[in-house]
């Protein structure tokens, strides 16, 4: 197995493959380092209807395929393993993970993001005995039962919709008097009979059996008065947090929030790391934006390493 890239691509997901495959087509020698399989978060999508060139709609699973193929058909290398550290000595990056270490020119940072949690009473005692993070992973499990989803951004909409199908008995729950999310997702929201709404009110505590999920208790914020609701699960979609955690050590800036902050072509603080998709600061994250910031930053990528002495690697020890 190659040791030695031009680009190592952190992270598989949309941002990550979309990379890969600019790089692979500028004739860089490229590994994308993934710890599952390639896809990311679009592998947790039931449907994308807003991707270009797909009008009809395009399963998460199959455009993660197109992405993929399109970035290994040029010559990009998948390496399944979990990345363990990153550092940098003269102009390469050492690159450390449970199948050894490697070395590149360059990385494309493209871990995403990872789910928040409400913190909320009952909520850790219950994970995957009724309080799920993904629809499409543990949906059917619910099938035909009363379902709360906590959040008001597309991800709450969007899955919501995607649990209607399996239940006529969807509740979104948001703390707001109004959705977050784009218009065309709330459109389709508001038209479904099977989706109610109860908003501007939050979850105070999730409650069980010991076994199971079997309610919740809602705080109705005008009021402050608090009551009791039946239910077999609670989908949770309150945004993300970055996974950052391998880079803390690193020359690099972060917002307030943790996400990674680049200049408009990817680049961060440090020279030769790129950031790309749900983990850099960026006011819109979308599958098509992510797709963006990888080609940014593997343009990029290949003109900074024009910029290095042609024997960097003689010189890493
Ligand atoms: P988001 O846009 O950040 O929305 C998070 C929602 O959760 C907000 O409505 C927020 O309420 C609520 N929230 C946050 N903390 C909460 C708490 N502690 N308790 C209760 N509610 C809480 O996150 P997202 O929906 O996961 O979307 C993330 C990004 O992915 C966005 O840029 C989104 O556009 C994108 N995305 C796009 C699509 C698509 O285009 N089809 C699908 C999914 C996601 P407030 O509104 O009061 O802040």
């Amino acid at each position: 197995m190659a040791k030695e890239f031009d680009v190592l691509i952190i992270g598989g997901g949309a941002a990550g493959l979309s990379a890969a495959g600019y790089a692979a087509r500028a004739g860089l020698s490229v590994g994308i380092l993934e710890g599952m399989a390639p896809g990311g978060q679009l592998l947790t999508i039931d449907y994308i209807e807003n991707y270009p060139g797909f009008a009809e709609g395009v399963s998460g699973f199959e455009l993660a395929e197109k992405f993929e193929k399109s970035a290994v058909d040029f010559g990009a290398k998948v390496i399944f393993t979990t990345v363990t550290g990153i550092s940098k000595k003269s102009d390469i990056f050492n690159v450390d993970t449970e199948e050894g270490s490697f070395s590149s020119k360059t990385i494309i940072y493209a871990t995403g993001a990872k789910h928040r949690e409400l913190n909320c009473k009952g909520e850790k005692d219950y994970q995957g005995k009724g309080v799920s993070y993904c629809a499409t992973c543990d949906g059917s499990f619910f099938k035909n039962k009363k379902i709360f989803v906590s959040g008001g951004g597309d991800s709450a909409c969007q899955e919501a919709l995607f649990l209607a199908k399996l239940s006529n008995d969807i509740t979104i729950i948001h703390r707001r008097d109004r959705f977050r999310a784009q218009q065309s997702i709330v459109g389709l929201v508001e038209k479904n009979p099977n989706i109610k709404t109860l908003m501007e009110a939050q979850i105070k505590s999730i409650n069980g059996d010991g076994k199971k999920v079997t309610g919740i208790t809602v705080e109705d914020i005008p009021t402050k008065k608090v009551s009791e609701i039946s239910c077999d699960a609670v989908f949770i979609f309150i945004g993300s947090l970055p996974n950052t955690n391998l880079i803390k050590d690193l020359d690099i800036e972060f917002d307030e929030q943790g996400y990674i902050l680049t200049d408009e072509n990817m680049q961060t603080k440090l020279p030769g790391f790129y950031a790309t998709g749900d983990v850099r600061n960026t006011p819109f994250r979308q599958i098509v934006t992510a797709a963006s910031d990888g080609a940014i930053a593997a343009h990029y990528a290949q003109q900074y390493i024009d910029s290095l002495t042609d024997n960097v690697y003689g010189e890493f020890k």
